[in-house]
């Protein structure tokens, strides 16, 4: 079983499906993360795309979630911290508007799904990678919120940077992530609309969980 949160960055999604994973015990997957991974792997080949492509061939992703944290790892090493800096930022919605590039990574979550019941976060789950979604949220907030949110999140581990070029790089990787031709960022028809700049934290956790767990099937 899938229940999925779409919206743009900084809007609330992965600390509110991380929350909500941990409230009901079941599963969190953060599909940014996979193309952030995948970014990685893109400046290490100095972004030359016939090499990148070879490394994504060569190198396995994989993930899990723990404790209420999602760890990424690039073969064996855990790059959970790594794929959060401001260089990878600025690179993974190029990656992620490469065709094959979503195809690896749609690849990957639509086999882990299949065995548990799943929250997961991104920006074309309920339109593109899984339609037939239990149900679907879409999260919004307006861009000062946002950034706010990703500056907070980048000074705690201790990265220095100013709000306005967070500011800056949310609006461009929003308006690369709407308007690329491959799965852009879009509020399925379906999907529930969350603008979580009105909202309290635990209001929206609450909200997620009272809609959700009627649909998890009894083990
Ligand atoms: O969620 P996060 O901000 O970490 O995602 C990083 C980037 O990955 C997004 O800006 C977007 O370019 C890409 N992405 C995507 N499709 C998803 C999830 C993330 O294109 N389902």
């Amino acid at each position: 079983m899938i229940v999925v949160i779409d919206g743009p960055a900084g809007s609330g999604k992965s600390s509110t499906a991380r929350a909500v994973a941990g409230q009901l015990q079941i599963q969190y997957l953060d599909s940014g993360a996979l193309y952030r991974v995948a970014t990685l792997l893109y400046l290490k080949a100095n972004r030359d795309h016939e090499l990148f492509f070879e490394l994504l061939k060569e190198n396995k992703i994989s993930f899990h979630f723990k404790e209420n944290f999602f760890f990424v790892y690039l073969n064996d090493a855990d790059v959970s911290e790594k794929i959060r800096t401001m260089e990878v930022s600025q690179n993974v919605s190029t990656v992620a508007a490469m065709p094959d590039v979503r195809a690896y990574v749609n690849n990957l979550m639509r086999e882990v799904v299949k065995s548990d019941v799943y929250v997961a976060d991104g920006r074309d789950l309920g339109t593109a990678v899984f339609p037939n979604a239990e149900l679907k949220f879409y999260m919004i907030a307006d861009l000062k919120t946002r950034a706010e949110r990703r500056l907070a999140e980048l000074r705690s581990k201790g990265e220095q940077v100013e709000l306005e070029t967070v500011m800056e790089n949310i609006a461009q990787r929003d308006d690369i992530d709407s308007n690329r031709s491959a799965d852009p960022l879009k509020k399925a028809d379906d999907a529930i609309e969350i603008d979580t700049s009105a909202l309290s934290f635990e209001e929206q956790v609450s909200s997620i969980c009272d809609q959700i767990k009627p649909l998890i099937p009894s083990s």
